[in-house]
């Protein structure tokens, strides 16, 4: 578990360096309690866990609900690290030597955990991770990424 932290700790850091992000509450991201997946799990890096009654509601000018719903939402507001129950990492990105793509992420799971899903500035937001190697981005991306290859193509020790 203590790698988990120091890639938190990385992570974070770079997050509070971006500009684009200054009005989100990185900070809190800090509070987010973090594990690991199965390691059997072959098609997910990570995930991020919302607890079940989490709820988002949107309101306009004067105050008033107009949308509410449930699970992550692309507007600010709404959801936020605190309404994160847990975010899983492959224990395998948890190696030295896939530290970089642990990085990246986790920084994606942290855009989610800010109350984003896949949504356009979710990937305007991806997409300023400054390790940009490491950033797997949409399905076509992130096939296309020599890191994710390797990754996907790496031997297993108890294979
Ligand atoms: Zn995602």
């Amino acid at each position: 578990m203590e790698e988990l932290y120091a890639l938190s700790d990385e992570v974070i850091n770079k997050m509070l360096r971006i500009p684009e992000l200054y009005d989100l509450p990185v900070n809190e991201l800090k509070d987010v309690s973090l594990g690991k997946l199965r390691k059997n799990n072959k098609t997910m890096l990570g995930c991020c866990r919302f607890k079940k009654n989490s709820r988002w509601i949107r309101k306009n000018m004067k105050g008033e609900i107009i949308d509410k719903g449930k699970d992550f939402w692309p507007y600010p507001d709404t959801l936020g690290p605190s309404d994160v129950r847990k975010i899983d990492i492959h224990p395998d990105l948890l190696e030295a030597k896939w530290f970089r793509l642990a990085a990246s992420v986790l920084y994606h799971e942290y855009l989610h955990a800010l109350g984003f899903r896949h949504c356009p500035t979710f990937r305007k937001l991806e997409a300023l991770w400054p390790d940009k190697e490491a950033i797997l981005g949409t399905r076509r991306v992130k096939l296309k990424s020599l890191m994710y290859n390797s990754w996907i193509n790496r031997r297993s020790s108890n294979q």
